[in-house]
């Protein structure tokens, strides 16, 4: 395993704001990757705001682009990252974009942040949570639900840690070999669940990062968490733990910087969905200051 590698990123892209390809490219380069983004959507903004337009990529068009890339020998990548995708062509066309790059790099890692919902709400048709739990599962290196998109995975409702733990284990044989619950809710902290299984039959070896929870809704953090995780996971290929405290050190320095901005303007943080500082956050990106433990099982 190298530190570094050439990243294509297949997300949304807003005109303002961070979430999707806009939270993910800045990180992973500052953190030494090539990134080739495919913008899966551009719109104006993200969707919490009370209005939103653009346009939408269709599978066609995203085949579009491969064969281009394919014609002129440019298909070799050290890893794909998809996050928030809106239909099942869209998200079938991916697939066969994956067993391409397979076919070129055998050693391809996929990261795959499985976008449905949040807080028990949907936000994709329902028929994707079938495509992506039968075909795109067992594709991915590293798969990173929330709680509620790992419960739409596993058909297990995740109330402890221990279901967490044992959602992780349900979702290693389906495929991935890594697996971060990016957050389970419980009585007002946040809990990170990791899971590496090293070997296919293998015990996983599993841990914990508790957060405490900002009293904010934040929009792109998600998609921020994957991108950094993917990079830091690549330099720590056998530290899942220490590639998570980095990720979610930089994710609370930075979203403690947004909060304390929002709050000097004199916005009320808990009105409205906030614009995470990115930009503002590069030297948390680079050098994260790990205050946050990962505790092993
Ligand atoms: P998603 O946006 O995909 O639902 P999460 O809500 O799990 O993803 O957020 C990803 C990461 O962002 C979490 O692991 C946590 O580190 C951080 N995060 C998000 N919201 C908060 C919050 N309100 N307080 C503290 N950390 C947060
Ligand atoms: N992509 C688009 C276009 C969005 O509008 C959003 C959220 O509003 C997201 C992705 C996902 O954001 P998050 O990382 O918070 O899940
Ligand atoms: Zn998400």
């Amino acid at each position: 395993p190298s530190d570094t590698g050439r990243v294509l990123s297949i997300q949304s892209h807003t005109v303002q704001g961070y979430v999707g390809n806009k939270s993910a490219v800045f990180p992973l380069q500052l953190l030494g990757y090539d990134v080739d983004p495919i913008n899966s959507v551009q719109f104006s903004n993200h969707t919490g705001y009370p209005t939103f337009k653009g346009q939408v990529l269709n599978g066609q068009q995203l085949c579009d682009l491969i064969e281009g890339l394919e014609a002129n020998d440019l298909l070799f990548y050290t890893h794909v990252l998809t996050g928030y995708i809106g239909s099942v062509s869209f998200l079938d066309t991916i697939l066969e974009v994956i067993n391409k790059l397979r076919a070129v790099n055998p050693n391809l890692t996929y990261v795959c942040d499985p976008v449905m919902g949040d807080e028990g709400k949907l936000y994709v048709p329902e028929e994707l949570v079938h495509v992506y739990r039968e075909k795109v599962v067992p594709l991915a290196s590293m798969l990173t639900p929330n709680q509620f998109e790992a419960e739409k995975l596993t058909g297990l409702r995740i109330n402890s840690e221990e279901d967490g733990r044992e959602a992780c284990a349900i979702l290693h044989a389906a495929g991935p070999s890594k697996v971060v619950i990016t957050s389970i809710t419980i009585g007002g902290i946040l809990l990170l669940i990791g899971s590496h299984q090293k070997e296919k039959g293998l015990k996983p070896e599993q841990f914990k990062i508790l957060i405490h929870k900002i009293p904010a809704y934040f929009t792109g953090t998600g998609d921020l968490m994957t991108a950094l995780l993917l990079g830091w996971s690549n330099k720590y290929p056998d530290n899942l733990d220490k590639a998570a405290e980095l990720a979610v050190s930089t994710l609370q320095a930075l979203l403690r910087r947004t909060l304390d901005d929002y709050k000097r303007a004199g916005y009320d943080p808990t009105s409205s969905s906030l614009e995470i500082r990115l930009i503002q956050s590069q030297e948390e990106i680079r050098n994260p200051n790990v205050e946050l433990k990962a505790e092993r099982y």
